[in-house]
């Protein structure tokens, strides 16, 4: 993981007394900030388009901008319950019991968190002591790294094959006596991969094995491309008692910043789980979990539909990558394309940098997803309307730098 500067001493004047203050080193100091909002911020600076981090730019469904402004107007704007509202918990019982195959007690299992970033940073502090090991196979959403680190967990990253998919022997020499979690992340963020139900199922006789946890973020559980089918390592024999399962309503419904999410996992862990989460957040916001009941009810055809959307959307920006010189391949799942830069002959951070100020587009340099490398990939985002997507195109193609192919 990357490593931030330490504090810098400066000279104050208190009481008459001249003294020294410097920012005493602490755990803040073993990460960076983050580099894909941080390449929002620049984009915003520069007026570019954000293909860097993922959120929509078109609106959400309008059975939940109504039902939110309803909850508001009719007074749920107190706590909710610690670990979610009721009707929330019991929706997403039923939901997750057809589409992901796991029986929930919606009374002891479910706990509604502010997104699923909040979902992954109280399970990793719920299960880590410090010196655990965890398994982060890499490419790694960037959150990941920083997680392990506040957690106070050893990070052991695992590179994935080629062409992304898990390398068993690699995994298998991973886990130790000390591990005790594993991050999976399907649909997979950066790399659009999704894995198969033989690769989890294999991650899954190392977890009985070993007695670990597997923690899956499966945020993009719905954005799945040419047939290929979203499986929950929760829902393989022997799993149910030790996965977490992370989801989230921000890209199913394009409310990225409602932050409700979720973590499923069996009472024993949850309950761990409520403890931190109560003391981190107390809770999501209470008027759009209640807004959050209505996107539940919504029919089926809307989750068709998304997919749909999307998979246009992913062919407008690989034409547009392939036709600017990017080597890339069609993502099966998620909304990225994580290209290869190598044969512009620039780095990935110069590269995002030009991008931003020369075409006015904006990536997430593949560093930020490795420990160690990545400097020869770009992370593009096409969760935007076709035509930003078009603009972008039109953008990327008109950029002059030198060893473009
Ligand atoms: N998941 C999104 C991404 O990878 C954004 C996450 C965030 O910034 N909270 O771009």
């Amino acid at each position: 993981m990357k490593h931030a500067k330490s504090g810098i001493g400066r000279p104050v004047a208190a009481h008459g007394k001249k003294t020294f203050f410097s920012v005493h080193p602490s755990r803040a100091d073993s990460f960076t900030e983050s580099v894909i909002r941080e390449m929002t911020r620049l984009s915003i600076k520069h007026k570019a388009i954000n293909l860097a981090q993922g959120f929509p730019d078109f609106p959400c469904p309008p059975e939940l901008k109504e039902a939110a402004c309803a909850s508001v107007t009719c007074d749920h704007n107190q706590y909710a319950i610690t670990w979610g509202a009721k009707e929330l918990r019991d929706a997403l019982a039923a939901r997750i019991k057809t589409f992901n195959r796991m029986d929930l007690n919606p009374e002891t299992d479910i706990t509604v968190t502010c997104g699923s970033t909040e979902a992954m940073m109280a399970s990793m502090l719920a299960l880590i002591q410090p010196g655990d090991e965890v398994i982060v196979p890499e490419p790694f959403y960037e959150n990941y790294g920083p997680d392990t680190q506040i957690s106070g967990a050893v990070p052991r990253y695992v590179p994935l094959a080629a062409d992304f998919s898990i390398d068993e022997e690699k995994m298998k020499r991973a886990f130790t006596k000390k591990t005790r979690a594993v991050i999976l992340n399907t649909p997979n963020n950066p790399t659009g991969k999704v894995f198969t139900k033989k690769e989890l199922a294999f991650i899954a006789d190392l977890c009985i094995d070993h007695n670990v946890v597997a923690i899956t973020d499966e945020i993009y559980e719905h954005i799945v491309y040419d047939g290929h089918k979203h499986v929950s390592i929760g829902s393989l024999d022997g799993m149910h008692d030790r996965t977490i399962t992370i989801g989230s309503f921000s890209k199913t419904y394009s409310v990225t910043g409602w932050r409700v999410g979720y973590a499923l996992a069996d009472e024993a862990i949850s309950s761990r789980i409520r403890k931190i989460h109560d003391f981190l957040t107390v809770g999501a916001p209470a008027p759009l979990q209640q807004a959050c009941v209505a996107a539940l009810n919504l029919p089926e055809s809307y989750y068709r539909n998304l997919a749909a959307e999307y998979d246009r959307k992913r062919k407008i920006l690989f034409a547009g990558l392939k036709k600017s010189g990017f080597a890339c391949e069609l993502p099966e799942g998620a909304y990225y394309i994580f290209t290869d830069i190598s044969g512009f002959g620039m780095n990935d951070m110069d590269f995002a940098k030009t991008l931003i100020e020369q075409a006015g587009v904006a990536a997430v340099p593949g560093s930020s997803f490795y420990s160690h490398g990545g400097e020869d990939r770009l992370r593009f985002t096409f969760s935007k309307k076709d035509e930003t997507l078009d603009e972008a195109c039109r953008r990327l193609e008109g950029l002059e730098i030198s060893g473009k192919r």
